[in-house]
């Protein structure tokens, strides 16, 4: 087979290839499960094919990494080459992120985003701490979103979006 990918497109593959079950996720996955609490993953049926479903408590997850997901954080740097491209391609994912929330929303589920910041990099929680935080509201039915990000990560209020 001839390699018929571009530089760039193989380098969002790779990205892409190493976001799936990365260490953030699979950390969500093993303490909310520890916690008791059971869920479907990557719900194909439901708008942004959520990372964790909780049905009993109508709500979602979704753990994004920082840089895919344009967070804005010091995670999150676009590269200094092909900016342009990298720029134009994160703004569509975080774009398809805030739609993907809105239909969810609107289809009352309860949604809640973990950034990749708020597990790794200097301005991480502990991980009980993003846990606990995580557990209290699926658990407790707050009807607000909730967005959990690294400590002073910049502020990403989806709702006023
Ligand atoms: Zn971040």
């Amino acid at each position: 087979m001839t390699d018929v990918l571009t530089a760039a497109q193989r380098q969002l593959n790779m990205s892409r290839i190493r976001w799936r079950d990365t260490k953030p996720e699979m950390l969500v996955r093993q303490g909310l499960h520890a916690r008791g609490m059971r869920y479907r993953l990557h719900d194909r049926k439901l708008p942004g094919r959520p990372d964790l479903v909780f049905p009993r408590y109508g709500a979602v997850v979704f753990v994004h990494g920082c840089f895919w997901h344009a967070h804005g954080c010091a995670l999150s740097k676009v590269p200094a080459t092909r900016r342009d491209f990298w720029k134009q391609k994160l703004e569509g994912n975080a774009a398809r992120d805030r739609n993907a929330v809105a239909a969810l929303r609107a289809d009352g589920w309860r949604v809640l985003v973990i950034w990749e910041c708020a597990l790794r990099g200097p301005a991480r929680w502990a991980e009980i701490e993003v846990l606990n935080m995580a557990s209290s509201w699926i658990r407790h039915a707050s009807p607000g979103p909730l967005e959990i990000a690294g400590k002073n990560a910049r502020r990403t209020d989806r709702d006023n979006e």
